[in-house]
């Protein structure tokens, strides 16, 4: 993808004052449902409408979408309220009854961009055209798939392009019902910075109270838009939920979040700012995380030693720790004194973790 500047001309065209908004129902439910939610939406930030028409599901069995009659009301959408559409295609059949019916914008969900073969059944069928597709990530971490399923549509001529961000699935228990590995989309932007980006908090929480919270970073983070799924009777909808909200409270959390245009010198300044600092309460998150497994596996150790009566303190072992964490850190640029100092502290949180499993504190 040689000209990316050129794929973010759909954006850049809309000369919002705001990030770009997507919302509207996880699902179409039924006529009724989705021109009440529009409706209420009609007079907000809002700049497409989404509804999922075609639901990929956990497991059979559950509510897999409307199908097509969905996309007539989606139409009733655009002449009702003059909002634009949106929905997800999973499939080529999807994608051609979509740009029948004139849905505005097309995303593929996560769940398509880990198949390269849907991937590539869905830009063969999009082949050429002028919609706006944006791509989810995969449910996994993995970059390079994300963007090779990008590179899939740039490749058949579609060049109204952006992405997603919607979290990662993992095995581990979270807070999070996909959780954000923001480096991922740090990275992301490094690699493509023009291309755009929305972040989607919804899927990432699976909780809409933690909606507000993840759309701030995502906006700290220089992400270009926000899709939130809104629903009038959240808690009773068909499919997601706990994680959705109400038009009015999508109004708050519109009014609520901290959104600067970049205007002088010191506004840029401030962004910029903003932007490194949103990086380091990242990478500061992953640290408390990543020390609080190592604390863990020091407790099994613990667990261990007691069993056979040994030792806590190993110094030998600890040694051994000390000298490789210096070579490791003389690579990374960090000082000998720095990383005494910080492996001095952990060592010593780790003994006491341990003293009170083997004194069954
Ligand atoms: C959705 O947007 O409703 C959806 C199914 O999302 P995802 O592909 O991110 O799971
Ligand atoms: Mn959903």
């Amino acid at each position: 993808m040689e000209n990316t500047k050129e794929l973010r001309t759909w954006l850049d065209d809309m000369n919002l004052a705001h990030p770009l908004v997507i919302a509207g129902p996880c699902s179409a439910e039924t006529e009724e449902q989705v021109l009440k939610i529009a409706h209420e939406l009609k007079d907000s930030d809002v700049n497409y409408f989404r509804a999922g028409i075609w639901k990929p599901r956990t497991r059979p069995g559950m509510f897999e979408g409307v199908g097509e009659i969905g996309l007539r009301w989606l139409k009733k959408v655009k002449e009702e309220t003059g909002m634009k559409t949106c929905t997800e295609v999973a499939n080529a059949a999807h994608v051609k009854l979509a740009i029948e019916n004139e849905v505005d914008l097309l995303w593929i969900g996560a769940r398509s961009t880990v198949s390269p073969f849907i991937m590539q059944e869905i830009a063969d069928a999009l082949q050429g055209t002028d919609k706006i597709v944006l791509v989810k990530n995969p449910v996994n971490p993995d970059l390079a798939l994300w963007l090779g399923g990008i590179e899939r549509l740039y490749t058949a001529g579609i060049k109204n392009l952006g992405a997603i961000h919607r979290g990662f699935s993992t095995y581990e228990k979270s807070k999070y019902r996909n959780i954000p590995e923001w480096q991922l989309a740090i990275e992301f932007q490094n690699r493509f910075p023009d291309l755009p980006l929305i972040c989607d908090p919804s899927h990432i929480t699976g909780n809409r109270a933690m909606i507000f919270d993840v759309s701030q970073t995502a906006l700290d983070l220089n992400l270009d838009g926000l899709m939130i799924e809104t629903h009038t009777d959240p808690d009773n909808a068909w499919s997601d939920a706990a994680q959705q909200v109400t038009p009015d409270s999508l109004k708050q959390i519109m009014k609520d979040l901290k959104i600067r245009k970049e205007t002088n010198t010191e506004a840029e300044y401030q962004i910029s700012l903003d932007n490194l600092r949103a990086q380091i309460n990242v990478v500061d998150n992953q640290m408390i995380d990543l020390l609080g497994k190592r604390m863990k596996v020091a407790d099994e150790i613990g667990a261990l030693k007691k069993d056979k009566n040994v030792a806590v303190l190993q110094s030998k072992r600890w040694n051994e720790i000390l000298g490789n964490m210096i070579l490791e850190g003389e690579s990374k640029g960090l000082s000998e004194e720095f990383v005494l100092k910080m492996f001095k502290a952990i060592h010593q949180e780790s003994i006491n973790h341990q003293e009170k499993i083997i004194n069954g504190l």
